[in-house]
Order: structure tokens, then sequence, then C-alpha cells
């Protein structure tokens, strides 16, 4: 006898770099998400859809919850956040093994007030050393919210992630499918390829400016067995600009290649790229701006 299908929307939140971006990626077996070693890599919600035998949940990233809401890319950010928050039948509460901050309690006083039903996920567990440390810590951690379950895994290695599926699945509601095996993600191919370059832009501009960039696909289109893409590539100060470029060009070269390999293996197409950087004075301040970039 079958049992009935369980269906449902679960939230992936935490503070900023504690590997949520990387968890759904491992969790759907698909990179649909960027990640860095940088916190506010991810600006947008992303939705990406786990199929099991008895269960589809549909994942949302975030960005992380975060304070310091100067600017309004942040707090379109920190917006965003709570707004997945809200339509989720369930949280996955997000931490790094070991390392329990102020910004931790921030993000749990916010979902205690969700009233939703949060599973903690202590992600880096394969970081920890001696490997005994870790219970007494999770058995201090248990203590500060009725958490409905508690797994330790390891995003990056994959480790023990289809334990915290399972727990999902057995607290989302019976349901008729939600999705097809088609839809793995909300996310089409501009927004990918935008994000696969940010995210090549970002490692690259480690020390400098990522977080005044933002990529905006302007064409991507079929035209001889390949993709032409054509992408500007925004920065807030005109002074960011060369930075971006680098000197004859050589790091949007770098960028441009290591975009386009990545994405060869993703879209499985050939594809060629056109960037370009452009100026826009203040963009992560300007609401109109921030619409324009499906920032909002
Ligand atoms: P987010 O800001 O919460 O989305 O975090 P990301 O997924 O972007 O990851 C932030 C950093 O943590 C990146 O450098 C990841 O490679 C790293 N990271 C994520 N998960 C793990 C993990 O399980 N183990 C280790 N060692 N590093 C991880
Ligand atoms: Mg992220």
């Amino acid at each position: 006898m079958s049992e009935a299908l369980r269906c449902g929307f679960a939230a992936l939140v935490g503070r900023p770099n504690v590997g949520k971006s990387t968890l759904l990626n491992a969790l759907v077996g698909e990179k649909l998400s960027i990640v860095t070693p940088r916190p506010q890599t991810t600006r947008h919600r992303i939705i990406g859809v786990c199929f099991l035998p008895d269960a589809q949940i549909a994942f949302v990233d975030t960005p992380g919850l975060h304070r310091g809401e100067k600017r309004a890319l942040n707090r379109a950010m920190n917006r965003t956040a709570a707004a997945a928050l809200e339509e989720a039948d369930l949280c996955v509460f997000v931490v790094e093994a070991l390392h329990w901050t102020a910004e931790d309690d921030h993000v749990l006083k916010r979902l205690e007030r969700t009233g939703r039903p949060v599973i903690l996920a202590i992600n880096k567990v394969d970081r920890v050393r001696p490997r005994e440390r870790l219970l007494p810590w999770i058995a201090e951690i248990s203590r500060r919210f009725a958490f409905a379950d508690i797994v330790p895994l390891s995003a990056l290695k994959s480790d023990n992630v289809e334990a915290l599926k399972r727990a999902i699945a057995q607290r989302l509601p019976e349901s008729p499918a939600l999705f097809t095996e088609g839809e793995r993600t909300d996310r089409g191919l501009e927004f990918r390829i935008a994000e696969t370059l940010r995210e090549k832009l970002t490692l690259e501009l480690n020390q400098e400016v990522p977080y005044g960039v933002a990529v905006e696909v302007e064409r991507a289109a079929e035209e001889e067995g390949r993709l032409e893409i054509a992408a500007v590539i925004w920065v807030d100060r005109a002074g960011q600009k060369p930075i971006v470029i680098g000197p004859k060009g050589e790091r949007l070269k770098r960028v441009g290649r290591a975009a386009r390999l990545e994405l060869n293996r993703l879209l499985g197409r050939r594809l060629h790229l056109t960037l370009w950087v452009k100026v826009r004075e203040n963009w992560a301040d300007n609401a109109r701006d921030l619409r324009h970039l499906g920032l909002e």
C-alpha cells in the first residue's frame, strides 16, 4: 500500500554564510544557487524542488537575515528572506557547527514569531575536530528552542542531507502533487547566467567591490548552434570600473572564461559571452534600479 504524497515549502533560513545555498544545491542535486566564501552572496529568493517517492519538497533559498539595514539593497534582501518565511510550511534553520553567534539568536527570534515548525540543520560538521566536540554542543543548542528535529550534516560533502529530507517530508501536509519533474526551479535561463557571472565576479573581486556589483543579461538567444549572450556588469561608482576590468582587461576575461565553462557544463550547450561594464551610480541605494534588476 502506498502512502499519500506529502508536499510543501521549506524555507532555508539563517545568518549569512552558514551554507544555505550550498545546502540547497546539495538537496536538489544541481547547482541552482551561487556560492562564495563571502557573506550576502544570495540576493534573491530561489526555489529548488526535490522529488522523493512519497514527497515533493520545494526548498526556498533566501538571502541571510542580517542586521545593519542601511542600504536599500540590504533592506530588500531582508524583506525577501522574511517573505519566504511567511510562505513556508516549515523552516530549516541553518547554523554552523560550534559557531553560535548573536546573529543566530536574532534569526531564531524571527523564527519563533512565525509559529512554524523549525528543523535545526547543523552544517559544516566536516570541519569539527575532534568529532567528540559536536554532541555536547548540540545538547546545549537544543535547549534554546523546541526544535522539531535536529540534523547535523555537511552540505559541502553531501553528508546526511537525506536525513534532512526525511525529517522535512514527514512534517509536510498530505497534498496532491504540486510540481512536475520538469519543474526543478522557478528561475530561468537568464537569471542563472546572470548569477553565474556574479559568482565568478565575486570570487575574482574577493578583496574589492563585490557588494557594488550587479549583472543584467540583456540578450540570450540561439544563433548558429550556440547561445549568444550579452550581459552588462553594473558597478555603483566610476572608480570600480577599472577594478572590474583589470589591467589589459585580464580580470574581465578570466571572469568571462570561468562563467562560460560553468554555464557550458550546467546547460549542456555551447555559448558565447559578450560583457560590458557600466557605471550606475549608487544602484544599491536606488529603489528603481533595484526593481529593474529584479531585487525587490
Ligand atoms: P550562505 O550565505 O548561507 O548561502 O552560504 P554559502 O552556501 O554561500 O556558503 C558560504 C561558504 O561556506 C562557502 O565558502 C561554502 O563553500 C562554505 N560551506 C558551505 N557548506 C559547507 C560545509 O558543509 N562544510 C564546509 N567546510 N564549508 C561549507
Ligand atoms: Mg546564499
